[in-house]
Order: structure tokens, then C-alpha cells, then sequence
């Protein structure tokens, strides 16, 4: 068998499509625009790169962008003052921070600052609480969001089936476990004290694979027909690789090409977060 593609790139143009659309129609109500704040904390210029594509894509889509810089060496007060400032303004609909930020910034406090409604991550306990209980209004953070949205357009039914995270950070595997918990499939979710981590994936009809470890996933592991996601982002040898190993394309059904499976999908959820959070502060 050869994985079909579960292609991130042609989704997430679907989703600036549908976004773009929603925009105009906004905008030719006489609604606001929506606006999404970035901040960029230092000079990393991966960082820097990211944060311009994000304004790019914003922009692609009639959603206005403005550009926030503190130095390396901004202290986590300055942080702070930054968005309780775009906390406060009226026309500012979303805020990013870009990440990592330098060490010496306390994240968590700067995260519980944010106006939950302007936090385009859903990184507020506000929202991975909502998301976590299942209750409408909460964020959904954006790297879960484009994976389950990424299935359900390519026809995967989530409902019934078996799924596997591998990877239980509050950035992917938690939530992504919890998204897919709320659609109905029956969810395991692994880590590294888990015994026996290819018992479970080789059970897994829909398998996530958020470790960060090149090759961790061998085709042995992969259940026949499958559909896998392969959300890391490793660099080996100066190239972009996931988790899976060699021939799992052989023995998948479905499978994310990286690049170009949850990376694309991760940005326009982004962008599909920040419409939202314009239409949920002022409808
Ligand atoms: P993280 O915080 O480092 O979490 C990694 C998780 O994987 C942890 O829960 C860890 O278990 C588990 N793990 C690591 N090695 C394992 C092993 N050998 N067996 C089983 N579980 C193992 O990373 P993250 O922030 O969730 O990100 C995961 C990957 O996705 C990274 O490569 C990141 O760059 C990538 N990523 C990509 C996108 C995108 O848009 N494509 C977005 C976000 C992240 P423990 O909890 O036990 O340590």
C-alpha cells in the first residue's frame, strides 16, 4: 500500500478561503475588521520568519497585522505592560507571542495576563479549561485544531475509531487527545514512561505522533491502512523530518507529508482563531 496524502497545504488554502470570504462579507456589512497583534521578543530570524509569514497569511485574508519588537534582553515586566496595553486595545482582536521567548521571561504569568478572548493560541487556562470540559467558547489551540480539521476534510471518520497521541504536552498531545476525545474516537495517549509504546500504536486506526524524536515511529508500529500524523518538526543533517521512520508510507493508509502536513495547517488555524476572536468579542 502507498499512504494517501493528507495534504496540509491544500486544506489550510481552503481554510484562508473560507476565512477570506468570511472577512469580506464583514467588512461589506460594516463590521470591524479583524486584527491580529504579533509579538516578537529578540532577533532569532526563524523566529522573525514565522512572525512575518503569520502577518503575511493575515494580510492574505484582509486581516489587518501590526508588528510588536522587544530586545533580547526585554524582562518579563515589559512583557506584561505590552499586553495589558494590547489587552486594552480596542481595535487589537488577537495577540500572538511568538515562542520561545528568552529565558528570563516567565511565560506563565505572561500567558495569564492575556485577555482570554485576544488569546489566539488558547494557551489561558480559560480556554484549554473550556476546551478540556468540552463547553463552547474556549480556543482551541491551533496545532489540534488543523490536525482534526486536516482529518475530517480528507474524509477520515474520527467517530469509533482507535487513536493514539504519542506526546502529552499542553501544546499538542494534551489537547489534541482531548479534540479528538470530543469527536468520539477512543483515545490513548503515550509518553515516555509509557511500557510497550508499539502495543499501542499498533492499535491505533488514527495515530498522532508528537514525540520530537526522529524515527521514533517504525513501520512496524503502524497499523495497516492508518492514517498518521506526523506533527514534529526535527532537523536532521539540515533537513526537516517528524518522527516516522522509513516505509511507514508503505504501510499507512493516510499520511501527513512533513513539511507540508500539520505546519500549514497550524498557521491557517491561526488565522481562522483570530476571525473568531474578532466575531466572538463584538459578533
Ligand atoms: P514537547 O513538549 O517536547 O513534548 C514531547 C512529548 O513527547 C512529551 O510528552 C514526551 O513525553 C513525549 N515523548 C518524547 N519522546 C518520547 C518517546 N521516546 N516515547 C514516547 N513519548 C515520547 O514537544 P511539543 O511542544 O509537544 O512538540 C512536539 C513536536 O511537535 C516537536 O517536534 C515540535 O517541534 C513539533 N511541533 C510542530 C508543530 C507544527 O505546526 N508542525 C507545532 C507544534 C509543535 P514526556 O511527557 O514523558 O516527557
Amino acid at each position: 500500500m502507498t499512504a494517501r496524502v493528507l495534504d496540509g497545504r491544500a486544506v489550510a488554502r481552503q481554510v484562508y478561503d473560507q476565512i477570506g470570504k468570511a472577512v469580506s462579507d464583514r467588512i461589506s456589512r460594516g463590521a470591524s475588521r479583524p486584527r491580529l497583534a504579533t509579538v516578537l521578543i529578540g532577533d532569532d530570524p526563524a523566529s522573525a520568519m514565522y512572525v512575518s509569514l503569520k502577518q503575511r497569511n493575515a494580510r492574505g485574508v484582509g486581516i489587518e497585522s501590526e508588528d510588536h519588537r522587544l530586545p533580547s534582553s526585554a524582562t518579563t515586566e515589559e512583557l506584561l505592560a505590552l499586553v495589558e496595553a494590547l489587552n486594552r486595545d480596542e481595535a487589537v482582536s488577537a495577540i500572538l507571542i511568538q515562542q520561545p521567548a528568552p529565558k528570563q521571561i516567565d511565560m506563565r504569568q505572561v500567558v495569564l495576563a492575556l485577555d482570554p478572548v485576544k488569546d489566539v493560541d488558547g494557551f489561558h487556562p480559560i480556554n484549554a479549561g473550556l476546551v478540556a470540559l468540552g463547553l463552547p467558547g474556549g480556543v482551541e489551540p491551533c496545532t489540534p485544531a488543523g490536525i482534526v480539521l486536516l482529518l475530517e476534510r480528507s474524509g477520515i471518520g474520527i467517530e469509533g475509531t482507535n487513536a493514539v497521541v504519542v506526546g502529552r504536552s499542553n501544546l499538542v498531545g494534551k489537547p489534541t487527545a482531548l479534540l479528538l476525545l470530543k469527536r468520539n474516537a477512543t483515545v490513548t495517549v503515550c509518553h515516555t514512561r509509557t511500557k510497550d509504546l508499539a502495543a499501542h500504536t499498533r492499535t491505533a486506526d488514527i495515530l498522532v505522533s508528537a514525540a520530537g524524536r526522529a524515527n521514533l515511529i517504525s513501520k512496524e508500529m503502524v497499523k495497516p491502512g492508518s492514517a498518521v500524523v506526523d506533527v514534529s518538526t526535527n532537523w536532521v543533517e539540515g533537513r526537516q523530518m517528524g518522527d516516522l521512520g522509513p516505509g511507514v508510507d508503505a504501510v499507512a493508509g493516510w499520511l501527513t507529508p512533513n513539511p507540508g502536513g500539520v505546519g500549514p495547517m497550524t498557521r491557517a488555524m491561526l488565522i481562522k482563531n483570530t476571525y473568531e476572536a474578532e466575531v466572538r468579542r463584538r459578533g
